[in-house]
């Protein structure tokens, strides 16, 4: 990119990669291989699209930022690269044939909610290499018991196998961000890693159960909308005390619940 490249936009979440050697550690934790269809969002200055065209991706990037798109279709024509110009929460993801890869480095402000996004289109794709706030990272590995431990972590966690590449220091962008960052494999399992009927119903549960973390379990479900005395029949049933405070059930526990309820 030139002198003309746009000022970075922070409500946008504009922190550009500068390290090269971070560049290609993302790559390669994306194990690209030629003709592979990888989709970046939020492209920007192009670090990465660069490098993952360099290494034969069938590259779909969206980026929101009318001045970066424009700056990018100058900078890169290549008949692999299709750049779209959309906000990526809204994008028609189930419109990509399958399967396919996501690389992004993320924007802060819409990391989670594009998370949940992608998870939904799981089936699809079959692994995720994404840059995010290190917080957030920490939360989807989290353990049962972990101080992060959440609802990230328990939905993500039903959902796929993951973990934390590497971390990545603030100085590695440009403008500074005032978070550290890490990158984080995300592999799609086939099925839910634990059988659960109704998986909306399980997610009610498990957001109820951590909405009010210092709860007993039952008035945190009953404050989410839950029959309090169904609540505890249902927790009774499988023994889980009602007194116990949501964030130290399993995945497991959550799933059994959510079972039960359903029954
Ligand atoms: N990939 C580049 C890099 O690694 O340097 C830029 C990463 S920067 C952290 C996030 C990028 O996402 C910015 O280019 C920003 O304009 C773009 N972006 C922000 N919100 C977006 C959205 N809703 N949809 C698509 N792109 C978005």
């Amino acid at each position: 990119m030139t002198e003309t490249t746009p000022r970075p936009r922070k409500s946008w979440g504009q922190n550009f990669l500068i390290d090269h050697n971070i560049q290609r550690k993302i790559l390669d934790a994306a194990e690209v291989q030629p003709g592979e269809r990888i989709v970046e969002i939020g492209p920007g200055r192009g670090i990465l699209t660069k490098g993952l065209l360099e290494r034969g991706a069938e590259l779909l990037a969206v980026e929101i930022d009318p001045l970066l798109v424009a700056a990018l279709r100058q900078e890169i024509s290549s008949p692999h690269f299709n750049l779209i110009q959309e906000d990526a929460l809204h994008y028609p993801y189930h419109r990509i044939p399958s399967p396919y890869k996501v690389v992004a480095n993320l924007p802060y402000y819409l990391s989670t909610p594009l998370l949940f996004r992608l998870l939904e289109e799981r089936e699809r794709i079959s692994r995720m290499v994404l840059m995010l706030q290190r917080e957030v990272a920490e939360r989807l590995v989290s353990p049962v018991g972990g101080k992060n431990y959440g609802v990230l972590s328990v939905m993500v966690q039903l959902y796929a196998e993951v973990r934390i590449g590497f971390h990545v220091s603030r100085g590695c962008f440009r403008p500074r961000p005032d978070v550290d960052s890490s990158v984080i494999v995300l592999t799609p399992l086939p099925r839910p890693r634990v059988p659960v009927k109704d998986e909306a119903l399980f997610g009610r549960i498990v957001r109820g159960a951590f909405g009010h973390r210092r709860k007993r379990l039952a008035n945190a479900l009953a404050d989410a909308g839950f029959q309090r005395t169904a609540a505890e029949a249902a927790l009774q049933k499988i023994g889980i005390d009602p007194a116990r405070r949501g964030e130290t059930l399993s995945l497991g526990e959550f799933a059994l619940l959510a079972d039960t309820l359903f029954d």
